[in-house]
Protein backbone atom coordinates (compact mmCIF):
# COMPACT_ATOMS: atom_id res chain seq x y z
CA UNK A 1 0.00 0.00 0.00
CA UNK A 2 2.98 2.14 0.99
CA UNK A 3 4.55 3.53 -2.01
CA UNK A 4 8.38 3.80 -1.64
CA UNK A 5 9.65 7.27 -0.40
CA UNK A 6 10.49 9.26 -4.18
CA UNK A 7 14.06 10.52 -4.40
CA UNK A 8 14.79 13.91 -4.44
CA UNK A 9 16.51 14.24 -8.43
CA UNK A 10 15.42 11.00 -10.11
CA UNK A 11 11.77 11.26 -8.81
CA UNK A 12 11.19 15.32 -8.23
CA UNK A 13 13.19 18.13 -8.66
CA UNK A 14 16.06 18.53 -6.05
CA UNK A 15 16.80 22.79 -6.55
CA UNK A 16 15.65 25.33 -9.26
CA UNK A 17 17.75 24.69 -11.91
CA UNK A 18 16.58 20.78 -11.65
CA UNK A 19 13.33 22.45 -11.76
CA UNK A 20 13.84 24.28 -14.93
CA UNK A 21 16.04 21.94 -17.03
CA UNK A 22 13.40 18.95 -15.97
CA UNK A 23 10.09 21.29 -17.44
CA UNK A 24 11.23 23.48 -19.96
CA UNK A 25 7.41 23.09 -21.91
CA UNK A 26 4.30 21.58 -21.88
CA UNK A 27 5.53 18.03 -23.11
CA UNK A 28 7.92 17.65 -20.30
CA UNK A 29 5.45 18.57 -18.20
CA UNK A 30 2.30 16.38 -19.02
CA UNK A 31 4.50 13.20 -19.19
CA UNK A 32 5.60 13.92 -15.60
CA UNK A 33 1.84 14.72 -14.70
CA UNK A 34 1.29 10.99 -16.68
CA UNK A 35 3.97 9.37 -13.93
CA UNK A 36 1.80 10.44 -11.15
CA UNK A 37 -1.43 9.97 -12.40
CA UNK A 38 -0.89 6.26 -13.66
CA UNK A 39 1.77 4.93 -11.67
CA UNK A 40 0.98 1.73 -13.49
CA UNK A 41 0.84 2.88 -16.77
CA UNK A 42 -2.00 4.35 -18.88
CA UNK A 43 -4.85 2.54 -18.89
CA UNK A 44 -8.06 3.51 -21.08
CA UNK A 45 -11.26 5.11 -18.10
CA UNK A 46 -13.23 3.41 -20.59
CA UNK A 47 -12.67 0.08 -21.41
CA UNK A 48 -9.00 -0.19 -18.88
CA UNK A 49 -7.52 -1.28 -22.57
CA UNK A 50 -3.90 -0.19 -21.69
CA UNK A 51 -2.63 0.48 -25.75
CA UNK A 52 -2.38 3.56 -26.63
CA UNK A 53 -0.76 6.50 -29.05
CA UNK A 54 -0.09 9.61 -28.55
CA UNK A 55 -1.87 12.45 -30.58
CA UNK A 56 -0.27 15.82 -31.81
CA UNK A 57 -2.27 17.81 -29.15
CA UNK A 58 -0.76 15.50 -26.13
CA UNK A 59 -3.78 13.10 -25.89
CA UNK A 60 -3.70 9.77 -24.97
CA UNK A 61 -5.63 7.83 -27.79
CA UNK A 62 -6.54 4.43 -26.76
CA UNK A 63 -6.25 1.70 -29.63
CA UNK A 64 -9.38 -0.39 -28.39
CA UNK A 65 -12.22 2.31 -28.40
CA UNK A 66 -10.56 5.37 -30.07
CA UNK A 67 -11.03 7.21 -27.13
CA UNK A 68 -8.63 10.37 -25.90
CA UNK A 69 -7.96 11.15 -22.91
CA UNK A 70 -6.29 14.50 -21.47
CA UNK A 71 -3.83 14.00 -18.52
CA UNK A 72 -5.40 17.18 -17.05
CA UNK A 73 -8.90 16.15 -17.36
CA UNK A 74 -10.63 16.31 -14.04
CA UNK A 75 -8.01 17.84 -12.34
CA UNK A 76 -7.01 21.30 -11.37
CA UNK A 77 -5.23 21.61 -14.31
CA UNK A 78 -8.58 20.95 -16.44
CA UNK A 79 -8.99 23.22 -19.41
CA UNK A 80 -5.89 25.69 -18.19
CA UNK A 81 -4.67 28.30 -20.84
CA UNK A 82 -1.55 28.79 -18.76
CA UNK A 83 1.44 26.72 -19.87
CA UNK A 84 1.38 24.10 -17.53
CA UNK A 85 5.56 24.75 -16.45
CA UNK A 86 3.93 28.08 -15.17
CA UNK A 87 1.69 25.94 -13.11
CA UNK A 88 4.76 24.11 -11.73
CA UNK A 89 6.30 27.40 -11.31
CA UNK A 90 3.71 28.48 -8.98
CA UNK A 91 3.65 24.93 -7.14
CA UNK A 92 7.74 25.01 -6.62
CA UNK A 93 7.40 29.01 -5.30
CA UNK A 94 4.30 27.65 -2.37
CA UNK A 95 6.07 24.45 -1.43
CA UNK A 96 10.16 25.62 -1.38
CA UNK A 97 8.84 28.43 1.56
CA UNK A 98 8.40 27.09 5.06
CA UNK A 99 5.95 29.55 5.65
CA UNK A 100 4.17 29.51 1.94
CA UNK A 101 3.22 32.78 0.05
CA UNK A 102 0.24 35.23 -0.13
CA UNK A 103 -1.63 35.65 -3.43
CA UNK A 104 0.04 38.85 -3.60
CA UNK A 105 3.82 37.33 -3.25
CA UNK A 106 2.65 34.78 -6.52
CA UNK A 107 1.42 37.60 -8.58
CA UNK A 108 4.62 39.78 -8.07
CA UNK A 109 6.56 36.36 -9.01
CA UNK A 110 4.95 35.07 -11.80
CA UNK A 111 4.11 38.69 -13.17
CA UNK A 112 0.36 37.97 -13.11
CA UNK A 113 -1.91 41.07 -14.78
CA UNK A 114 -4.23 40.51 -11.90
CA UNK A 115 -4.24 39.88 -7.95
CA UNK A 116 -7.74 38.24 -8.94
CA UNK A 117 -6.07 35.41 -10.70
CA UNK A 118 -3.53 34.95 -8.62
CA UNK A 119 -6.13 34.38 -5.61
CA UNK A 120 -7.98 31.87 -7.35
CA UNK A 121 -4.18 29.55 -8.42
CA UNK A 122 -4.10 29.59 -4.55
CA UNK A 123 -6.94 28.27 -3.68
CA UNK A 124 -6.93 25.55 -6.55
CA UNK A 125 -3.76 24.86 -5.32
CA UNK A 126 -5.49 24.71 -1.80
CA UNK A 127 -8.19 22.30 -2.49
CA UNK A 128 -5.28 20.02 -3.56
CA UNK A 129 -3.68 20.11 -0.31
CA UNK A 130 -6.00 17.44 1.63
CA UNK A 131 -6.08 14.07 0.41
CA UNK A 132 -9.87 12.97 0.66
CA UNK A 133 -8.76 9.66 1.64
CA UNK A 134 -6.40 10.59 4.39
CA UNK A 135 -5.60 8.59 7.07
CA UNK A 136 -6.88 8.94 10.87
CA UNK A 137 -5.24 10.48 13.21
CA UNK A 138 -4.19 7.31 16.13
CA UNK A 139 -2.51 7.11 19.40
CA UNK A 140 -3.13 9.59 22.15
CA UNK A 141 -4.80 12.58 20.12
CA UNK A 142 -5.69 16.14 21.72
CA UNK A 143 -9.16 17.23 20.98
CA UNK A 144 -10.12 21.23 21.61
CA UNK A 145 -11.88 24.15 19.59
CA UNK A 146 -10.24 26.83 19.19
CA UNK A 147 -11.07 30.85 18.52
CA UNK A 148 -9.63 32.81 15.94
CA UNK A 149 -10.31 36.87 14.39
CA UNK A 150 -12.98 38.86 15.88
CA UNK A 151 -11.22 42.04 16.20
CA UNK A 152 -12.62 43.05 19.86
CA UNK A 153 -13.65 45.97 21.44
CA UNK A 154 -12.28 45.56 24.33
CA UNK A 155 -15.60 44.16 25.80
CA UNK A 156 -15.04 40.81 27.43
CA UNK A 157 -16.70 37.59 26.56
CA UNK A 158 -17.26 36.00 23.04
CA UNK A 159 -17.01 38.70 20.00
CA UNK A 160 -19.46 37.37 17.83
CA UNK A 161 -16.80 37.42 14.66
CA UNK A 162 -14.86 35.02 16.41
CA UNK A 163 -14.68 31.59 14.52
CA UNK A 164 -14.97 28.04 16.01
CA UNK A 165 -12.18 26.08 14.72
CA UNK A 166 -11.77 21.85 15.76
CA UNK A 167 -8.52 21.05 16.19
CA UNK A 168 -6.98 17.07 16.92
CA UNK A 169 -3.69 16.65 17.10
CA UNK A 170 -1.62 13.28 17.91
CA UNK A 171 0.66 13.16 20.73
CA UNK A 172 4.13 11.59 19.82
CA UNK A 173 6.61 10.36 22.08
CA UNK A 174 7.88 13.06 24.32
CA UNK A 175 6.86 16.64 23.55
CA UNK A 176 6.84 15.75 19.77
CA UNK A 177 3.75 16.29 18.21
CA UNK A 178 2.41 14.16 15.64
CA UNK A 179 -0.49 15.05 12.61
CA UNK A 180 -2.75 17.79 12.94
CA UNK A 181 -6.57 17.84 11.53
CA UNK A 182 -8.34 21.09 11.69
CA UNK A 183 -12.12 22.14 10.61
CA UNK A 184 -14.31 25.15 11.05
CA UNK A 185 -17.36 24.19 13.28
CA UNK A 186 -20.64 25.72 12.25
CA UNK A 187 -21.58 26.52 15.50
CA UNK A 188 -19.64 25.64 19.14
CA UNK A 189 -21.31 22.74 19.99
CA UNK A 190 -21.29 19.05 21.31
CA UNK A 191 -22.57 17.39 17.36
CA UNK A 192 -20.09 19.24 15.50
CA UNK A 193 -17.09 18.32 17.47
CA UNK A 194 -18.48 14.93 17.91
CA UNK A 195 -18.75 13.95 14.41
CA UNK A 196 -15.30 15.56 14.23
CA UNK A 197 -13.77 12.94 16.30
CA UNK A 198 -15.16 10.51 14.43
CA UNK A 199 -14.33 11.92 11.14
CA UNK A 200 -10.49 12.14 12.05
CA UNK A 201 -9.62 9.82 14.89
CA UNK A 202 -9.28 6.15 14.12
CA UNK A 203 -11.44 4.00 17.00
CA UNK A 204 -9.50 2.76 19.79
CA UNK A 205 -7.74 6.05 20.32
CA UNK A 206 -7.46 7.79 23.33
CA UNK A 207 -8.69 11.22 23.17
CA UNK A 208 -7.59 13.74 25.62
CA UNK A 209 -9.95 17.08 26.29
CA UNK A 210 -10.19 19.43 29.05
CA UNK A 211 -12.87 18.91 31.85
CA UNK A 212 -15.70 20.39 29.78
CA UNK A 213 -18.73 18.48 29.87
CA UNK A 214 -19.17 18.96 26.46
CA UNK A 215 -15.71 16.69 25.87
CA UNK A 216 -17.33 13.87 28.95
CA UNK A 217 -19.56 12.50 26.33
CA UNK A 218 -17.35 11.30 24.17
CA UNK A 219 -15.86 8.40 26.38
CA UNK A 220 -20.24 7.42 26.45
CA UNK A 221 -19.53 7.44 22.24
CA UNK A 222 -17.32 4.69 22.25
CA UNK A 223 -13.49 6.75 22.58
CA UNK A 224 -11.25 5.78 25.57
CA UNK A 225 -11.00 9.41 26.85
CA UNK A 226 -8.94 11.24 29.57
CA UNK A 227 -9.87 14.57 30.85
CA UNK A 228 -7.79 17.17 32.60
CA UNK A 229 -9.84 20.00 34.49
CA UNK A 230 -7.85 23.09 33.08
CA UNK A 231 -9.41 25.47 35.73
CA UNK A 232 -7.53 23.53 38.73
CA UNK A 233 -4.39 23.65 36.78
CA UNK A 234 -1.83 26.36 37.19
CA UNK A 235 -1.05 27.37 33.50
CA UNK A 236 -4.12 26.50 31.46
CA UNK A 237 -1.91 25.97 28.46
CA UNK A 238 -0.06 22.67 29.99
CA UNK A 239 -3.71 20.50 30.01
CA UNK A 240 -3.40 20.40 26.10
CA UNK A 241 0.33 21.78 24.63
CA UNK A 242 -0.44 20.47 21.22
CA UNK A 243 -3.84 22.03 20.27
CA UNK A 244 -1.94 25.42 22.46
CA UNK A 245 1.26 25.29 19.97
CA UNK A 246 -0.60 24.24 16.89
CA UNK A 247 -3.06 27.13 17.78
CA UNK A 248 -0.17 30.27 18.04
CA UNK A 249 1.46 28.87 15.07
CA UNK A 250 -1.81 28.78 13.14
CA UNK A 251 -2.46 32.67 14.41
CA UNK A 252 0.97 33.36 13.41
CA UNK A 253 0.62 32.10 9.95
CA UNK A 254 -2.78 33.72 9.45
CA UNK A 255 -1.09 37.03 10.60
CA UNK A 256 2.09 37.40 9.23
CA UNK A 257 2.44 34.61 5.68
CA UNK A 258 -1.03 36.07 4.83
CA UNK A 259 -1.55 39.22 7.08
CA UNK A 260 -5.48 38.89 8.28
CA UNK A 261 -6.21 38.41 4.68
CA UNK A 262 -7.63 34.79 5.34
CA UNK A 263 -11.86 35.46 5.40
CA UNK A 264 -14.24 33.66 7.70
CA UNK A 265 -15.83 32.19 4.09
CA UNK A 266 -12.73 30.65 2.73
CA UNK A 267 -10.86 29.50 6.45
CA UNK A 268 -11.75 25.80 5.84
CA UNK A 269 -9.05 25.92 2.38
CA UNK A 270 -6.83 28.22 4.74
CA UNK A 271 -6.71 25.33 7.06
CA UNK A 272 -5.91 23.16 4.72
CA UNK A 273 -2.85 24.91 3.43
CA UNK A 274 -1.74 24.95 6.88
CA UNK A 275 -2.27 21.23 7.58
CA UNK A 276 -0.32 20.69 4.18
CA UNK A 277 2.22 22.61 6.02
CA UNK A 278 2.40 21.58 9.95
CA UNK A 279 2.02 17.53 8.75
CA UNK A 280 5.69 17.76 6.56
CA UNK A 281 7.16 20.55 8.45
CA UNK A 282 9.84 17.88 9.22
CA UNK A 283 10.34 17.14 5.66
CA UNK A 284 14.29 18.33 5.03
CA UNK A 285 13.62 17.83 0.82
CA UNK A 286 11.50 20.85 0.02
CA UNK A 287 10.84 19.53 -3.61
CA UNK A 288 9.37 16.80 -1.96
CA UNK A 289 6.40 18.55 -1.14
CA UNK A 290 6.50 19.85 -4.77
CA UNK A 291 5.83 16.16 -5.47
CA UNK A 292 3.23 15.47 -3.11
CA UNK A 293 1.20 18.41 -4.21
CA UNK A 294 1.38 17.36 -7.63
CA UNK A 295 0.87 14.44 -6.83
CA UNK A 296 -2.77 15.48 -5.15
CA UNK A 297 -3.54 18.06 -7.64
CA UNK A 298 -3.52 15.51 -10.68
CA UNK A 299 -5.72 13.41 -8.32
CA UNK A 300 -8.07 16.19 -7.39
CA UNK A 301 -11.07 17.76 -8.70
CA UNK A 302 -10.90 20.59 -10.97
CA UNK A 303 -12.52 23.20 -8.79
CA UNK A 304 -13.83 25.62 -11.47
CA UNK A 305 -15.09 29.16 -10.76
CA UNK A 306 -17.93 28.93 -9.99
CA UNK A 307 -17.33 26.83 -6.90
CA UNK A 308 -14.25 28.30 -5.59
CA UNK A 309 -17.16 31.12 -4.85
CA UNK A 310 -19.14 28.76 -3.31
CA UNK A 311 -16.78 28.82 -0.19
CA UNK A 312 -16.79 26.39 1.94
CA UNK A 313 -16.83 22.80 1.52
CA UNK A 314 -19.30 20.57 2.39
CA UNK A 315 -19.34 18.60 5.80
CA UNK A 316 -17.15 15.11 5.24
CA UNK A 317 -19.17 13.17 7.04
CA UNK A 318 -22.13 11.63 6.27
CA UNK A 319 -24.64 11.12 8.93
CA UNK A 320 -25.56 7.29 7.53
CA UNK A 321 -22.03 6.24 8.99
CA UNK A 322 -23.30 6.53 12.18
CA UNK A 323 -26.78 5.74 12.69
CA UNK A 324 -28.39 7.07 15.62
CA UNK A 325 -27.14 10.28 15.85
CA UNK A 326 -27.97 13.22 13.48
CA UNK A 327 -25.56 16.11 11.80
CA UNK A 328 -27.27 19.30 10.76
CA UNK A 329 -24.79 20.18 8.63
CA UNK A 330 -24.91 21.20 5.06
CA UNK A 331 -22.02 23.97 4.55
CA UNK A 332 -22.00 23.20 0.71
CA UNK A 333 -25.00 23.85 -0.21
CA UNK A 334 -24.95 27.52 2.28
CA UNK A 335 -22.22 28.90 0.68
CA UNK A 336 -23.54 27.55 -2.60
CA UNK A 337 -26.66 29.97 -2.11
CA UNK A 338 -24.40 32.98 -0.50
CA UNK A 339 -22.55 33.15 -3.56
CA UNK A 340 -25.28 32.93 -6.24
CA UNK A 341 -24.14 35.36 -8.81
CA UNK A 342 -21.35 36.70 -7.21
CA UNK A 343 -17.74 37.96 -9.45
CA UNK A 344 -14.41 37.15 -8.71
CA UNK A 345 -13.55 40.26 -7.68
CA UNK A 346 -16.28 40.40 -5.52
CA UNK A 347 -15.25 36.97 -3.71
CA UNK A 348 -11.79 37.97 -3.18
CA UNK A 349 -11.82 39.61 -0.23
CA UNK A 350 -9.13 41.22 1.84
CA UNK A 351 -5.67 41.39 0.28
CA UNK A 352 -2.84 38.25 0.94
CA UNK A 353 -0.31 40.96 1.41
CA UNK A 354 2.15 38.80 3.32
CA UNK A 355 3.53 41.74 5.05
CA UNK A 356 4.76 41.35 8.48
CA UNK A 357 2.50 42.44 11.78
CA UNK A 358 4.79 43.31 13.45
CA UNK A 359 3.45 46.46 14.68
CA UNK A 360 0.25 44.28 15.94
CA UNK A 361 1.89 41.04 16.93
CA UNK A 362 4.80 43.28 19.47
CA UNK A 363 3.73 42.85 22.92
CA UNK A 364 2.67 46.32 24.41
CA UNK A 365 3.64 49.43 23.22
CA UNK A 366 0.46 50.25 21.76
CA UNK A 367 0.10 46.53 20.16
CA UNK A 368 -3.49 45.30 19.88
CA UNK A 369 -4.71 43.03 22.66
CA UNK A 370 -7.62 40.55 22.34
CA UNK A 371 -9.04 38.88 25.24
CA UNK A 372 -8.18 35.19 25.07
CA UNK A 373 -11.05 32.54 24.96
CA UNK A 374 -11.16 30.67 28.43
CA UNK A 375 -13.38 28.19 28.48
CA UNK A 376 -14.09 29.49 32.06
CA UNK A 377 -15.53 32.48 31.10
CA UNK A 378 -14.81 36.27 30.26
CA UNK A 379 -14.14 37.20 34.26
CA UNK A 380 -10.91 34.72 34.03
CA UNK A 381 -9.44 35.79 30.25
CA UNK A 382 -5.98 37.09 30.65
CA UNK A 383 -4.97 39.76 27.93
CA UNK A 384 -3.04 37.84 25.29
CA UNK A 385 -0.79 38.74 22.46
CA UNK A 386 -0.97 37.72 18.54
CA UNK A 387 -4.92 36.86 18.47
CA UNK A 388 -5.51 37.74 14.55
CA UNK A 389 -8.17 38.92 13.29
CA UNK A 390 -10.37 37.36 10.72
CA UNK A 391 -11.69 39.94 7.91
CA UNK A 392 -14.86 38.42 6.61
CA UNK A 393 -15.20 38.75 2.53
CA UNK A 394 -16.83 42.07 1.36
CA UNK A 395 -20.27 40.00 0.59
CA UNK A 396 -22.80 38.84 3.53
CA UNK A 397 -21.06 37.90 6.43
CA UNK A 398 -20.53 34.36 7.04
CA UNK A 399 -23.74 34.11 9.46
CA UNK A 400 -26.20 36.06 7.02
CA UNK A 401 -28.51 33.13 5.50
ZN1 LIG B 1 -10.57 2.48 -24.57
Amino acid sequence: MEQPRPIAGSDYPGTYQELLAWFPDDAACRAYLERLRWPEGFSCPVCENRDHWRTSRGLLMCAACQRKTSVTAGTIFHRTRTPLATWFAAIWFITSQKNGVSAQGLQRVLGFGSYETAWAWMHKLRRAMVRPDREQLAGDVELDEIFVGGRSTGRPGAGTSKVPIMVAVERGAGRRLGRVRMQVADRPNMAAIVEFAHDVVAPGSTIHTDGTRLFRRLGSMGFPHEYTNSYQADDPNTVMPGVHLVSSLLKRWLTGTLHYAASAEHLDYYLDEFTFRFNRRKSAERGLLFYRLLQQAVGADPHPLKELIGGRRPGLLHSSRYPGHTFERDAGARGKRRSAGRSLRSLVGPRETGRQARRVLRPGAGGRRWPRYRRGGPAAAAPSVGTPALRSGRGPPPSAG
